[in-house]
């Protein structure tokens, strides 16, 4: 890796009579003669411009003696007397003649390349950042409903109507055929029901066994290969990286190296893996008898009183009753229009402590869902 260095001239603009991009090797104005001071910028130089990919500065490097040797002559010291700028290795001023002095000032030598190149647009960050805008606009927008909706009055409701269902169904324990997997059945004598309980289904008399598939499974069929496009970062070469320093006298040491370039590069990785394939399983499918409750008649009643009543239904010896209730009360109130709030209370007791004409505290939110303020007027 071949290091290069190059020197890099300034160029300087004099303030006594104008005259613009002096090169740094003139001391004094080529036009006027005026020396080069410190004051009215005149010691700050330019040095043009750099290619950002690399660093490198867009001027040739020194080739002329004499620059050469002003750029090595150390940094610039300024006349106490009359303000010339000096060689760092001269011991008097060219000027003025004046000894150099302790306290003489001197041009500050910059660590920091004159102009840095620009840092890499952060695209991938300002994309970030946009989505990050969009996400808590929508959050907010999100937020405000759940505030607005969250938000409720009170209002004062009426029950308007009292609503009762009862059905009563008598079911029997009755032999009924079923089919099971072989191996799930054994034989069991059914036990009847006393007063509809203690019962045994049973299985008995199985018969017709035939084969059926009853589920899959998967089954290793060789191997397959499978690829995917990876990505990795490969050194392709090199590229020119330059840093620059300036020197304190108007010129700027420039060095250059050749560092590793890297890109990206697709490629395939692959692997062998097992390859399954679906198989159905097969079993004994049988038929048995067995007994189960089974619905042989269905009663219901309702009405909107307050008087809730089962219907009758006889039973024999291997029934019994099973019962269903539902109610339902519904409380109407004036909120932007007539609306109805409906209530399915659980049990009767509950369900009659809800009175036709009875007056109901609710509080309604700002999405519509009311809740039922339990005060004094319930209960
Ligand atoms: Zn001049
Ligand atoms: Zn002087």
């Amino acid at each position: 890796m071949a290091k290069r260095t190059r020197i890099i001239e300034g160029t300087w603009n004099c303030t006594s009579c104008d005259t613009r991009d002096i090169p740094a090797r003139h001391r004094s104005c080529p036009s006027c003669n005026n020396p080069r001071e410190e004051t009215g910028k005149e010691s700050e130089f330019e040095f043009g411009g750099v290619d950002a990919a690399s660093g490198k500065s867009l001027r040739e490097g020194v080739t002329d003696e004499k620059a050469l040797s002003a750029a090595a002559a150390g940094v610039d010291w300024f006349c106490d007397y009359c303000g010339a700028s000096n060689r760092g290795n001269a011991p008097q001023c060219r000027n003025c003649r004046a000894q150099r002095a302790d306290t003489s000032r001197t041009l500050s030598e910059d660590p920091e390349p004159a102009d840095a190149p620009p840092p890499p647009p952060p695209a991938p960050k300002r994309s970030r950042r946009k989505w990050l805008f969009v996400g808590l606009g929508v959050f907010s927008l999100f937020a405000t409903c759940v505030i607005w909706g969250s938000r409720s009055h009170n209002v004062t409701g009426q029950v308007t109507s009292t609503e009762w269902t009862r059905t009563v169904h008598r079911e029997t324990f009755q032999r009924v055929s079923k089919t099971g997997w072989r191996d799930e059945l054994r034989a069991t004598p059914p036990r009847m029901p006393v007063n509809g309980q203690g019962e045994v289904a049973g299985v008995e008399n199985i018969r017709n066994c035939v084969t059926r598939q009853r589920g899959t499974r998967q089954v290793a069929d060789g191997t397959e290969h499978v690829c995917e496009t990876k990505s990795r970062r490969v050194q392709c070469g090199t590229e020119e990286k330059c840093t620059r320093k300036k020197m304190g006298n108007g010129f700027m040491k420039e060095e250059c190296n050749d560092v590793p370039k890297y890109c990206n590069e697709s490629y395939e990785d692959c692997r062998d893996r097992t390859r399954y394939r679906t198989e159905p399983v097969f079993d004994l499918s049988c038929t048995y008898d067995t007994y189960a409750w089974t619905e042989v008649d269905r009663r219901q009643e309702s009405g909107r009183d307050s008087a809730p009543r089962w219907p009758q239904l006889s039973t024999g010896s291997l029934d019994r009753l099973r019962r269903e209730e539902k109610y339902v009360v519904r409380i109407g109130y004036t909120d932007d229009g007539a609306k109805e709030h409906q209530l399915e209370p659980k049990n009767e007791s509950e369900f009659l402590s809800w009175k036709m004409g009875q007056s109901v505290p609710l509080q309604v939110s700002n999405f519509g869902s009311v809740t039922v303020l339990a005060g004094d007027v319930k209960r």
